[in-house]
């Protein structure tokens, strides 16, 4: 009797479960008919002048806020100075699981007017093409994140976890307006267990899409200044203790000195992936760097570092020097010269004992090596390849652009380091770009910006579509 009951209740669970999950599963938006009002918020943050220095990200934050009023998806803003402001919109969910953060910043690097075709702030549309400051950095990803929170907001989609959108300011090179304001005085408004920001996206190479990445940690900037010091005196005689001879010499030891290689977890499967999906003769140069011959991973190296330099520095703690400074006339031999570093640390790295490498490399008792006084971003957790998240992408990624996901490190820095360093798996996705557009000046950074108007749609696509996947109700 108990086991028919106990039959019964079970198949009538099956039948309610199966119902439930029909219930629960989004319609998926119209696209075609969504792409004017993507290109209309994407372009509406691109006019913003939101360049750093000054920000003026208040620009941004009362556009994002405007239009997620009129959705109806509750937000707030919090600054510590009023023209740099942040915007937190959350969208509740039941609570079932930890938060989702999606994240945009909203300033962008400066730029050199005179280098732009069109107006670095006109978002010109020109043969499929959207030019503005900003476009792959990182409004493309404020855009898509507003996308998300609105169609979420509008399709009423039942949540298991809330998600959040966090718009920063001051991401290049004013995180105290930024994140380090929202972690260090909001944090709760941001909390969660994961978090999506920028630094992934797909390459594409002869206008196909080859593969994607998945930022999953990132490199810790740690400047280093070489300061050589010798006897000032009159430029007419020559002596043994000048300081910029000495500079010189320090300095050009430092370049011609390679760091040991390394992997992690996310950079030998980055390698090992890449290997699987290359032509070839540049396979081989992957998997002899992963190699334990000293022999085989040393010619891999050399030709990495000639021909895939960006590769080159995932291999290691990167070493570059960018400043050269000292004298100051002709005819004096100065007493000091400084040389600064830009020194990329490995997530893993020891700085104590990397500064001790670098003086044993200089290995001169006149010239000091100490950090410098650039803030630096906080070691963290890495995001996992073995993860919800990244199986979501990594799904996500197969149904729209039908290519293999890596996971990789940046080896510049972002926002997500300090969400990581309060234990938050942060995963880097961006839309689908060109290889080629990079060499020609368009990359992120570059004297001009540009993204495809057919893959930002996509991109909205995709950062709902794996939102969804990660917090709808099941
Ligand atoms: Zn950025």
């Amino acid at each position: 009797m108990t086991f028919g009951r106990l039959k019964v209740s079970f198949a009538w669970l099956v039948a309610m479960m199966a119902g439930v999950a029909l219930a629960q599963t989004p319609a998926a938006p119209d696209w075609k008919a969504l792409e004017g009002e993507m290109m209309r918020h994407y372009q509406a943050v691109l006019r913003l002048d939101t360049t750093n220095p000054p920000g003026n990200e208040r620009l941004a934050v009362q556009y994002l806020k405007q239009v997620l009023d009129q959705e109806g998806v509750p937000n707030q803003v919090l600054s510590l100075d009023a023209n740099r402001p942040n915007l937190v919109a959350r969208l509740k969910g039941n609570g079932k699981k930890r938060p989702l953060l999606v994240m945009g910043h909203t300033d962008t690097v400066t730029v050199d007017a005179s280098k732009w075709t069109h107006s670095p702030f006109s978002a010109t549309r020109e043969g499929g093409y959207v030019y503005a400051r900003g476009a792959i950095d990182d409004k493309d990803n404020l855009a898509a994140a507003l996308m998300t929170m609105v169609l979420l907001k509008r399709a009423n989609v039942p949540l298991d976890r809330d998600v959040v959108f966090l718009a920063e300011s001051g991401e290049e090179g004013n995180s105290n307006f930024g994140i380090q304001f929202m972690v260090a005085q909001h944090y709760a408004e941001i909390d969660a267990e994961y978090c999506l920001a920028e630094g992934g996206g797909v390459t594409r190479i002869g206008g196909e899409p080859r593969f994607a990445t998945v930022q999953a940690t990132e490199k810790i900037p740690r400047g280093i200044e070489l300061v050589a010091k010798g006897i000032s005196g009159h430029g007419s005689v020559p002596l043994k203790s000048n300081a910029i001879v000495h500079l010189a010499a320090a300095v050009a030891k430092v370049g011609a000195w390679r760091p040991e290689v390394r992997f992690n977890e996310t950079t030998g499967t980055y390698f090992r992936r890449l290997a699987a999906i290359s032509p070839p003769e540049v396979a081989t140069q992957y998997r002899d760097v992963l190699s334990a011959d000293p022999k085989l991973r040393a010619a891999a190296d050399d030709w990495l570092f000639e021909h895939e330099p960006q590769h080159s520095s995932m291999l290691r703690t990167s070493v570059s020097p960018n400043i050269f400074a000292g004298g100051y006339r002709s005819n004096v031999i100065p007493s000091e010269a400084k040389a600064t570093l830009d020194v990329r640390m490995l997530p893993d790295e020891d700085p104590a004992a990397f500064l001790a490498q670098v003086t044993q490399v200089v290995n001169d008792p006149a010239v000091e090596a100490r950090f410098g006084a650039q803030n630096t971003r906080p070691a963290g957790v890495v995001a996992r390849v073995d993860s919800e998240p990244f199986k979501a992408i990594e799904a996500a990624n197969t149904r729209i652009y039908n290519v293999t996901t890596l996971p990789t490190m940046s080896t510049f820095a972002t926002d997500m380091a300090q969400l990581r360093a309060k234990g938050i798996q942060c995963f880097g996705i961006g839309p689908a770009t060109d290889l080629e557009d990079g060499p020609k000046g368009f990359g992120m950074h570059s004297d001009q910006e540009r993204l495809l108007e057919s893959e930002l749609y996509r991109f909205v696509r995709f950062n709902y579509e794996v939102v969804v996947d990660l917090a709808r109700a099941r």
